[in-house]
């Protein structure tokens, strides 16, 4: 997802780009003449050009690729939460026109010079990063999410053609090679687009504060995120517990993986949990009471937010201060473990639960995911965008 409080840096309002050259020809392109600056070519994509105003098709410029670059033809993109809150500025940081998308799978058409890691055909992934400072502390431990100067996928300065970033709703992307993933082979493409940001997103927390058997841990709300973290939670041997506010996903949190599933709206069940919960992993979109859940944990218990909803949520003192509580926040992961979460779901055979859409359904799509109506992650079938 986007950060508005480290990855934002004001750009021109237009993508004003030495554009527009044709298609490069992978065959025949010479990289060297790149370096300075560098020419563009022109890609079909959809944006949005205004809050209100519904996504509708447009073309873009992207970079020509440079020695170090790998060009993406991109076959799939999730719809995460994420793009609605950039696309409707509901994080008061978007410059139109806004191409939200940062769930890529994709085909390299082309390589720089000095690419090592891939070739052309290779199927690959692209997240919420495209580039970061390389040399800080966060990047040199792996953690480029964490850069003062990390490059998200959509919404911050591009520096290689001026303007904003513009994400995975399109034809084609342009990315360093070190901010490209490898997809196992075992994985459906389409299924496996949502694991670069809902996957790592519920990966990397349950990782870090080490979930695993012994453990009771609580998942709220079953959108894309939440059924990723419910699978990773059950895969670390947890006891899983899911929160919903939708009495229709009872079945699927249970087929998913979850041990037990509650209506979070019904105050019985939520009671039975009090104090219970080692940790609880929050992923909710929306306005909603955190208060409820810090009461569910036990004494040092965790609850870690990755949702992040337009409006602050309060958090009262006495639930935390009472027992000892956490509460914490967790964002995407860094590129090393981005890699180690696509590796495990080859080993584990794990993958997103999609409905495929076509892109001129992105609109319909993103009211449907503001109804809770999704099973549970939109993906776009970029060849609809040809
Ligand atoms: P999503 O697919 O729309 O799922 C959100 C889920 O939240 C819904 O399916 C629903 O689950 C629940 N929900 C929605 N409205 C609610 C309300 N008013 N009260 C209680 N529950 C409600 O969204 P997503 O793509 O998973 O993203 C979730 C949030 O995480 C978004 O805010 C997104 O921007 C953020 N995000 C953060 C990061 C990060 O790095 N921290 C990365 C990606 C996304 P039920 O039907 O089960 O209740
Ligand atoms: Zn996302
Ligand atoms: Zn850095």
């Amino acid at each position: 997802m986007a950060n508005p409080s480290t990855c934002w840096r004001k750009f021109p309002a237009n993508n004003t780009s030495p554009v527009v050259a044709q298609k490069p020809n992978p065959a025949t392109f010479h990289l060297n003449t790149l370096i300075t600056k560098p020419r563009a070519y022109s890609c079909k994509a959809y944006s949005a050009t205004a809050a209100k105003s519904p996504l509708a098709a447009t073309t873009i410029p992207r970079r020509e690729p440079g020695p170090s670059d790998v060009q993406i033809d991109i076959q799939y993109c999730g719809v995460c939460h994420s793009d609605l809150h950039f696309a409707r500025n509901e994080w008061n940081f978007t410059q139109y026109p806004a191409v939200p998308g940062h769930e890529i799978i994709g085909r390299v058409t082309a390589i720089g010079g000095a690419v090592k890691k891939f070739k052309v055909g290779d199927t690959v992934g692209v997240g919420c990063l495209v580039d970061s400072c390389r040399t800080c502390p966060d990047c040199r431990a792996g953690l480029e999410q964490f850069c003062p100067d990390m490059t998200m996928t959509y919404g911050s300065a591009d520096k290689h053609l001026g303007g904003g970033t513009l994400g995975g709703y399109a034809q084609g992307i342009v990315v360093a090679e070190e901010f490209v993933l490898r997809i196992p082979a075992n994985l459906n493409p389409a299924a496996t687009a949502p694991l670069l940001c809902a996957g790592i997103t519920t990966y990397s927390p349950l990782r870090h504060w080490k979930v695993g058997p012994g453990q009771k841990v609580g998942i709220v709300g079953l959108g894309g995120l939440g059924h990723m973290g419910v699978k990773f939670a059950r895969a670390f041997g947890a006891q899983v517990v899911l929160f919903t506010t939708s009495p229709g996903k009872v079945a699927d949190g249970r087929r998913l993986g979850a041990h037990e599933v509650v209506i979070s709206t019904d105050e019985a069940q939520m009671t039975a949990h009090a104090g219970s919960l080692d940790f609880i992993l929050d992923a909710v979109s929306a306005t909603h009471d955190l208060n409820a859940y810090l009461n569910l944990l036990k004494r040092d218990g965790n609850l870690v937010l990755v949702g992040a909803p337009e409006k602050p949520l309060p958090v009262s003192a006495f639930p935390l201060i009472m027992r000892r509580r956490s509460f914490s926040g967790s964002l995407i992961g860094g590129l090393p473990e981005t890699q180690e979460m696509l590796d495990f779901c080859g080993q584990h055979n794990i993958t997103s639960d999609i409905e495929m859409i076509r892109m001129d359904q992105i609109n319909e799509a993103y009211e449907r995911m503001l109804k809770s109506d999704v099973k549970y992650r939109f993906v776009i079938d970029m060849a609809s965008l040809k």
